[in-house]
């Protein structure tokens, strides 16, 4: 099958959170499966820089003007084939300072509409012949940022003689919806049908994400759970209407772990590598980042860890308001985030105030992220609502055990330290049910109780790193909805 991913980031060339995992690793899934895949990526700068083999492709006119360069290249990828990638080369739209959706004071760009737009519309141009040597069967479009394709797939004239391309779109995080001014539609080159309740009409604004939840053959999110939650008033963000009505061709495949990048036993950016059988890597990774964050070198001191974007959604007031109780136990905690500029602030506050039992990197880091899930007991994701959740799954890898409230993927991936799991040889890390700084800190505490277990603590952990993720039991089922999909 000729597969064309469409998404805005995709690891190792650009990310900004999970999408960029998941674009970048459902692909190489897809072809280890057999399949044509390629996929087709806005042109920022980061994206341009690291494209391989580019030459130009095509000379694409969008039907508001917007004029680019289609170009054909590849994904360079460490000991895996190459992954051709088609990128818009636009640098009036795409080479901006800031990350690719916002400025630098983060404020959302006044011409997403188009920029996005024309990532979508593009898709529907490949989707028709645009390139003679390579035509998709299907298109699977990923997230807000995307949503046009299906729409503009679905509104293409009938192509005589070529059988009806196929769209998929996946939600990774139904909370960003690409909504823009209801007065942009009319540049989009879509028919007034495309318009009203049942189009991108979202309570008389223009939405992206309808697009794709209106317009795909099917509809996938990213864990069963959330597939189940976003038709629910409290998590449907106003589409559980349209989501539920859907339902018969809406699934939740959940993510999996890219092992080529996240494997504690072949790791090059950690200091030393480990597996379960062999721990004393992990111990050594522990002191090394004691070290390194300045806290406090005691190797029984049970170390906390978050790796995030600093969101509301994230949950991090729980672990502020909980930082108090860690530390009087005898934790320590590591941050590396950004985002929300109070968050920010709240948590330097705290590392001034505790240096060798608090550390608080603002900013972006991969390679400490992979430090800090290696030298870590505990990963902290108290998330308010959690599509699946990546850095959990990182965690379990990692043998740092995650502590999460008991929602989207982290319901469907982590499980409770309970005598009964245990017992069952299933529990793999903390989970509390209530969103609430009581039913966190119980959790906490349960951390600590059984950490004073060494025997108890290295049976859940062993538990944790043994946790199947691959993407191939992931790509299998993507497989199955394309087939749906292709009727
Ligand atoms: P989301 O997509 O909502 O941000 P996920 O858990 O699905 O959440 O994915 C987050 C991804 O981004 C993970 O790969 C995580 O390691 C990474 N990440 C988040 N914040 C940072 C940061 N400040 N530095 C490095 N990596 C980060």
């Amino acid at each position: 099958m000729r597969i064309l991913q469409v998404s805005a980031e995709l690891f190792p060339l650009l990310k900004t959170g999970g999408l960029a995992d998941v674009a970048g690793a459902l692909p190489l899934a897809l072809q280890a499966a057999g399949q044509d895949v390629r996929v087709l990526l806005p042109g920022f700068p980061a994206i341009v820089a690291g494209l391989a083999d580019a030459r130009p492709m095509a000379e694409l006119t969008a039907p508001w003007g917007d004029t680019a360069r289609l170009q054909l290249g590849r994904v360079p990828i460490d000991g895996a084939p190459a992954l051709p990638a088609y990128v818009i080369d636009a640098p009036r739209l795409y080479d901006r300072p800031g990350n690719p959706y916002e400025d630098g004071g983060r404020q959302p760009y006044g011409d997403n509409h188009r920029r996005f737009a024309l990532l979508g519309w593009a898709a529907a141009q490949l989707a028709r012949g645009l390139d003679a040597q390579w035509r998709p069967d299907l298109v699977h479009a990923h997230d807000w940022h995307a949503g046009l394709a299906p729409a503009y797939l679905a509104f293409a004239p009938p192509d005589a003689g070529h059988p009806r391309v196929a769209s998929v779109f996946t939600v990774h995080n139904l909370a960003y919806q690409g909504l823009f001014a209801p007065w942009h539609f009319s540049e989009l080159g879509l028919p007034p049908a495309a318009w009203g309740i049942d189009g991108l009409e979202f309570h008389g604004q223009l939405s992206f994400m309808k697009g794709g939840l209106c317009f795909a053959d099917r509809i996938t999110t990213v864990s069963p759970t959330y597939a189940r939650e976003i038709q629910t008033p409290e998590q449907g963000f106003g589409l559980d209407g349209l989501l539920h009505s859907r339902s018969r061709v809406l699934s939740g495949i959940l993510n999996a772990v890219d092992d080529q990048v996240w494997n504690p036993a072949t790791d090059r950016l950690i200091p030393r590598r480990y597996d379960r059988r062999q721990m004393t890597g992990k111990a050594f990774c522990k002191a090394a980042l004691q070290e390194e964050l300045g806290l406090a070198p005691q190797p029984d001191a049970l170390l906390f860890v978050v790796v995030s974007r600093l969101t509301e959604q994230k949950g991090l007031g729980l672990v502020l308001e909980g930082l108090d109780a860690l530390l009087a136990q005898g934790g320590q905690l590591a941050l590396l985030g950004s985002g929300d500029a109070e968050l920010e602030a709240a948590f330097r506050q705290r590392a001034d105030a505790a240096p060798r039992a608090v550390s608080v990197t603002v900013g972006y880091s991969e390679a400490l992220a992979h430090r800090l899930f290696a030298g870590g007991d505990v990963t902290l994701v108290p998330s308010l609502f959690e599509p699946c959740g990546l850095t959990q799954m990182y965690g379990l890898k990692y043998g740092s055990l995650p502590l999460v409230h008991r929602v989207g993927g982290l319901a469907d991936t982590v499980v409770d330290a309970s005598l009964e799991d245990m017992a069952s040889g299933e529990a793999n890390g903390f989970v509390f049910g209530g969103f609430d700084a009581d039913s966190y800190a119980r959790a906490v505490r349960r951390a600590f109780a059984l950490h004073q277990r060494p025997a108890d603590w290295r049976a859940v952990r062993a538990n944790a790193m043994s946790r199947p993720a691959d993407w191939g039991t992931a790509a299998a089922r993507y497989l199955d909805v394309y087939a749906e999909a292709l009727g």
